[in-house]
């Protein structure tokens, strides 16, 4: 017997589980150990799916347990409806003839993820530049979550769902019954035919993971006990969807409340088979920009690519399947976006820039046009850059910027290379830490950093930055205290008082690569002298520990206001700096850097960053140490003579933005940028300064 989620008991694990009496005759019982979950966003569809289709193959009664709560772990809603997250534990308990080698089985897949790759972790990261041409004078901007990259010049089309009303009372209960058997049975077959047409096996699953959903055990318990008091077919589906999806959309975990949007989508299509309805997306005008509250994973799918340019939701964001499709299928898309954007008349006249996350209507036509060429520009100019990609940059006046790449993989390496990289500027070295439940050793973060600096060279640069998690990131393996304010906490290098074993380990690894490249380590968070004073110490300890020899560049990262005030300080006892400008923006005007509603202020382009990087460069050179910048703002083209006006000699860029980058710096001329920068650093707004450097691109192109 199950309940509906809001009833479901809570039941002590060491105590006897319900069940068949008779499959329990030869029955053992077995609990697991603790597993801790390292799937990136915890149990959701995907891998609770893959839980569910192997617990199934168990006859015994299997419950997973996380906190007090336990559930039927062959039900997919149920376990999701757990809201485990990454670095949960969860216990597995077993009643029946095979229950020990489920819990055992079990427990291993989900300590190996449940057989996700890398599916979200990997999804092409989304440009934090914000291009030039965002700035084209329009009548009306709306902002969201910038959720899949692209520019698309439209018109708007409002996307409804209508509600499918549905009788209470139903016929015969078994009539019914059958009525349903046979729509859960029809939308089986519509999903695998769909789960046919998409080519990424990752986003392919999430329609797997829908198919899971018409057999939930849990769900059709609750359908059936409702068919059974006499409600019709679609009346009991939907009441029980509701209440699944309602229970999840509470959850405090935004991942797992967005999946409610799965329920809601394997709800209606079934209702859609229940009650008889054909309707579909209607007829689309051509260069369709869609606007909808929320779009489910099929509607996105089926969206038709010769009319369909791009769309916006008002729910969702980043992380949502919706977002994740749009990626997949090129479409540039915005999640969360201002409500108002639900009254934009449909035929609107609209700019969807997948960039920045504005959605600009009612553009004039010198905007629109401008937007067009934009688009075809983009493509030409990377086309014409790439014939000079693997010559060095230098301004007019013979100013040398070095052009290198911010990367976390081997791949990206060798395709920084490709496109004409004269290194690495940021090595996010955490790729190798996160999603796993034990640290990496040191023999394999050796393996990936050599791999990597042999990928360069030894004429090209590796700036490998230690590792940047605690806070926000938390890892599995790495029980730190829930913060109340994770940007301000153990983040970066505070790992160091904490766990320093951890960054020794690195620090090892990663001066193993120091033959193959020129390797420079760069410490993250830096507050205080003393932080670098200490990371210092640790790597000459290290160095005579492993009697390395080979010189090793020890440098730090600017995004603390107080690092870049006491610039002139640090460059006494450092080699180097990078200017981290995602995180100097965010410490500097107290904006948290992932805030929707903030995304639009938080501009680092704003005076008052201009002055720290000022200050540090300054600092910098006056004890001959250089200064790279490696946040969002090197790969924005308005930002580069801005830069080179403050005095930045490298900038560490996005891989796609390498070549262009170069081109750019070679039609500029540094004395010009020093002076415009000047002019910048007296202004009072980010969005004066914006227009200054708008200006001054448009009569260098
Ligand atoms: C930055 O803060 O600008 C930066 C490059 O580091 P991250 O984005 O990884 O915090
Ligand atoms: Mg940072």
């Amino acid at each position: 017997m199950s309940h509906p989620p809001h009833l479901q008991q809570q039941q002590n694990i060491a105590a006897p589980l319900s069940g068949d009496p008779a499959s329990q005759l030869s029955s053992e019982t077995a609990i697991s150990d603790p597993v801790v979950v390292p799937n990136s966003v915890g149990l959701h569809a995907r891998p609770a799916a893959s839980l569910v289709n192997a617990a199934k193959a168990y006859s015994s009664e299997i419950r997973l347990r996380r906190g007090n709560r336990d559930v039927n772990a062959k039900s997919l809603v149920s376990i999701m409806s757990l809201g485990v997250k990454q670095g949960d534990s969860v216990l597995l308990s077993a009643i029946g003839p095979d229950a020990r080698e489920a819990v055992q089985k079990l427990a291993e897949l989900i300590a190996t993820g449940c057989g996700e790759g890398e599916a979200e972790s990997t999804l092409p990261p989304m440009p934090s530049a914000i291009p030039a041409e965002k700035n084209i004078a329009l009548s009306c901007a709306l902002n969201g979550i910038p959720s899949a990259p692209g520019m698309a010049v439209g018109v708007i089309v409002q996307v409804r769902q209508e509600e499918i009303v549905v009788k209470e009372r139903g016929e015969d209960p078994l009539l019914e019954r059958q009525q349903l058997d046979e729509a859960l049975r029809e939308a089986a077959i519509q999903l695998e035919a769909l789960h046919a047409t998409i080519a990424d096996p990752d986003k392919a699953a999430i329609f797997a993971a829908h198919e899971e959903l018409l057999s939930d055990p849990e769900l059709l318990d609750l359908v059936v006990s409702g068919i059974s008091h006499g409600q019709s077919a679609a009346y009991a589906w939907q009441a029980a969807c509701k209440a699944y999806a309602n229970q999840l959309a509470a959850l405090k975990d935004e991942v797992l409340a967005g999946r409610a949007n799965d329920i809601r989508d394997v709800s209606r299509r079934v209702l859609k088979l229940l009650a008889g309805v054909t309707e579909e997306v209607p007829a689309l005008p051509d260069n369709a920009i869609l606007i909808a509250e929320d779009m489910t994973p099929s509607e996105t799918a089926h969206l038709d690519r010769d009319k369909v340019l791009g769309f916006c939701t008002t729910g969702g964001g980043a992380t949502s399947h919706v977002a994740i499709l749009a990626r997949s299928l090129g479409l540039p898309a915005i999640c969360g976006i201002e409500e108002r954007a639900l009254r934009v008349e449909n035929g609107t006249p609209a700019i969807l820039d997948g960039y920045s996350g504005t959605l600009s209507l009612n553009p004039p036509p010198l905007a629109i046009a401008k937007a067009r060429s934009q688009q075809a520009r983009v493509l030409r100019q990377h086309a014409n850059a790439m014939e000079h990609a693997q010559e060095h940059a230098s301004t007019l006046d013979d100013q040398r910027i070095e052009v290198v790449a911010n990367i976390g993989s081997v791949t990206e390496a060798f395709d920084a290379i490709a496109q004409g990289g004269e290194g690495v500027g940021l090595l996010r070295t955490e790729f190798l830490y996160l999603e796993r439940t034990t640290p990496p050793s040191e023999a394999e973060q050796a393996a990936n950093y050599c791999a990597i600096a042999k990928t360069l060279g030894p004429k090209n640069i590796l700036v490998l930055r230690t590792l940047d998690v605690g806070g926000d990131k938390p890892l599995a393996y790495l029980p730190l205290p829930a913060e109340e304010n994770p940007y301000l906490g153990i983040r970066g290098i505070r790992l160091l008082a904490v766990e320093p074993e951890i960054l020794r380990t690195q620090i090892r690894a990663a001066l193993q690569a120091a033959s193959f490249t020129r390797l420079h380590l760069m410490f993250p968070m830096v507050a205080t002298l003393e932080e670098l004073r200490e990371a210092r110490k640790l790597v000459e300890e290290e160095k005579k520990q492993l009697g390395s020899h080979m010189p090793v560049n020890v440098g730090l990262m600017i995004e603390v206001p107080s690092a870049a005030l006491m610039a002139e300080k640090f460059a006494k006892e450092a080699d180097f700096f990078s200017i981290g400008t995602n995180d100097l923006t965010q410490y500097t005007l107290a904006m948290d850097r992932g805030h929707p509603k903030l995304a639009a202020s938080a501009d680092a382009f704003h005076p008052s960053v201009l002055q720290l990087i000022a200050i540090t460069t300054a600092g910098a050179h006056k004890h001959g140490k250089w200064v790279g910048i490696c946040g969002g703002m090197a790969s924005d083209p308005l930002a580069v003579p801005l830069l080179i006006g403050l005095g930045v000699d490298e900038l560490s860029v996005s891989i796609p933005s390498i070549a262009t980058t170069k081109a750019l710096i070679r039609k500029l001329s540094k004395a010009e940028c020093e002076k415009l920068a000047r002019h910048a650093l007296g202004m009072e707004t980010a969005s004066e300064v914006r227009e200054l450097f708008n200006g001054f691109l448009a009569h260098k192109s």
